[in-house]
């Protein structure tokens, strides 16, 4: 079975994605952390992630780099957004990510274009999404519990520029596969978005 998670920059794919993998014993991949890594390969190298050459060479990253604390900061998910606009960079991350796809048994992957370009074939599609007041409103608690002070109105200023690049970009915009159940979580918590998830899963898999 293979499960994929879309939507936009903190609807709660990440911690949907990691509840369905527990709940239906899948492995899980959060191909964001790709180009998280590409993006912060490329200012390592002291390249510049708006060109498409320095983006590409920095495809080949290390995996070590997978693990770096850094990769999870707003700069990173700005730079991924940066990199991910290139179609070499898509295309030197297309076979890892569908490989990860294909393994005996099935995976949940979770990113921007799983429903439509990695997996189209999916068995099962969610389209996870909310308003960016309320993700901008998780970011923020986020970011002040790692002590981190930023803004309300900054993050959600980020995540609107964000999501306008992901979404305008030519390549795999961010959009929902025709064939994908949404589900908003702007007004639920965790454990509520958790279920809500399970149930769609579930009444796909019911389904003929
Ligand atoms: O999901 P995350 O916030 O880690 O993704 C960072 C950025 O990487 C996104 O804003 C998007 O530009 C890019 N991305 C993508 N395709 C994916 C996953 C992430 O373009 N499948």
């Amino acid at each position: 079975m293979i499960v994929a998670v879309d939507g936009p920059t903190a609807a709660g794919k990440g911690t949907i994605s990691r509840a369905l993998a527990a709940h239906y014993r899948l492995p899980h991949l959060d191909t964001g952390l790709l180009y998280r890594a590409v993006g912060r390969q490329v200012i390592l190298s002291g390249g510049n992630p708006d060109d498409a050459g320095d983006a590409l060479a920095a495809s080949a990253f290390p995996d070590s780099l997978l693990t770096d604390p850094e990769l999870r900061s707003e700069a990173a998910g700005g730079l991924a957004s940066r990199v991910s606009v290139h179609p070499a960079v898509r295309q030197a991350l297309y076979d890892r990510q569908r490989a990860f796809a294909l393994q005996p048994g099935g995976a949940v992957l979770d990113g921007r274009d799983i429903g439509t370009v990695i997996a189209p074939d999916a068995q099962v599609k969610l389209y996870v999404t909310a308003s960016v007041t309320a993700r901008a409103l998780r970011r923020w608690q986020e970011m002040q519990a790692r002590g981190e002070n930023r803004s309300l109105a900054e993050i959600e200023a980020d995540l609107a520029a964000r999501d306008a690049r992901d979404r305008s970009r030519a390549e795999a915009p961010l959009r929902a596969a025709s064939d994908a159940a949404v589900l908003d979580t702007s007004d639920l918590g965790r454990d509520q978005a958790i279920a809500a998830a399970i149930a769609l899963v579930e009444c796909r898999l019911a389904a003929p």
